[in-house]
């Protein structure tokens, strides 16, 4: 007979970040979009990750006693800054696309109203338009400049 068995499942999510735990906590369901769902919210958490790791060690460099030092620091905050733009407009895509979960309107086109095809989702969660809608959107911009 075995008596003795638990112990080992104790540590499990214990790594897990807060702001995963914050994505869950609106708990959309996802419907036939659970997938994609699932995409966002992983794509998200990976994001607040690494710009949590950006700010520590933003926080590492602050004081530098040679001025040619700290001028290298400015240009890889620079540099850094360019990524985390690109990563803040990412995240704001993504959290409107959970919005749009939430509120059941994921997955319509922008423009035309049409549903957009589960391939174009799957593969570009965040988008708001149809291919034809993003085409022709693209053709219009061509235009303006
Ligand atoms: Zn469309």
């Amino acid at each position: 007979m075995k008596v003795r068995q638990s112990t080992k499942s104790v540590e499990r999510s214990a790594s897990k970040s807060g702001a995963a735990r914050k994505a869950a906590a609106g708990s959309p369901t996802g419907g036939k979009y659970s997938a994609i769902l699932r995409d966002l919210q992983q794509q998200r958490a990976a994001i607040l990750e690494e710009a949590g790791e950006g700010l520590t060690k933003r926080d590492g460099q602050e004081a530098f006693p040679d001025v040619s030092d700290q001028a290298s620091a400015e240009v890889d905050q620079n540099f850094t800054m360019r990524i985390r733009e690109r990563e803040q407009k990412l995240l704001k895509k993504i959290d409107e696309a959970l919005d749009r979960l939430r509120s059941r309107t994921y997955g319509i086109c922008e423009r035309c109203e049409e549903e957009i095809p589960y391939q174009r989702l799957k593969a570009r969660p965040v988008t708001t338009l149809c291919i034809a809608c993003k085409t022709l959107q693209e053709q219009e911009e061509k235009i303006r400049r």
